[in-house]
């Protein structure tokens, strides 16, 4: 399936000069998304997953019907002030000032092993962050997968080494 085909792109959003990829055209169509989880789901299904984290939001629609898939659970991870119970923070650098992201403390048992999964790898800040929060936890990244990456922002050096899978590259 050529899933290039439901990405719409977006010129000057949200600011001028940004080129936005937008996948929801993909979630919008059951057999792109049906293949696009069933493809996160075969590269993670060796891989001994006990949990998929995602970020929100659209890791979260992603994220999910690939941990029913491998059978496992789901744990969001949320901008500060969206969780209701005790968390773990990490900050991150963006292009202007700083993001902070949290997870719940008792998401992840120690020595878990963890798929994060989000729509598209980027600058690499949030999966950064992301692989922080999971290994605070004391849980173990056993791989990560993307819909899009952007190849010319260079995310892929901010995931250090972490296996990880992209169905597209712009
Ligand atoms: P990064 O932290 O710079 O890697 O940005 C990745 C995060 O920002 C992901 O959670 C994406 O959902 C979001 N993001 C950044 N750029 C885009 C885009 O062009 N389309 C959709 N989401 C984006």
């Amino acid at each position: 399936m050529e899933l290039s085909e439901y990405v719409a792109t977006i010129k000057d959003y949200p600011q001028p000069g940004i080129v936005f990829r937008d996948v929801t055209p993909l979630m919008a169509d059951g057999n792109a998304f049906n293949y696009a989880c069933t493809e996160i789901v075969q590269y993670a299904r060796d891989k001994g997953i006990d949990l998929v984290v995602g970020p929100e939001a659209r890791g979260f629609i992603i994220g999910c019907p690939v941990a029913y898939a491998l059978g496992v659970g789901f744990a969001p991870v949320r901008k500060p002030g969206k969780l209701p119970r005790e968390v773990v923070e990490e900050t991150y650098e963006k292009e202007y000032g700083t993001d902070t992201l949290t997870i719940h403390a008792d998401a992840i048992k120690p020595g878990q092993r963890v798929l994060i999964v989000d729509d598209l790898l980027a600058t690499g800040g949030t999966i950064e962050a992301t692989i922080a929060l999971v290994e605070k936890l004391g849980g173990v990244v056993a791989g990560a997968a993307f819909i899009i990456e952007l190849d010319e922002l260079k995310g892929r050096e901010k995931l250090k080494g972490t296996d990880y899978k992209v169905l597209l590259h712009y």
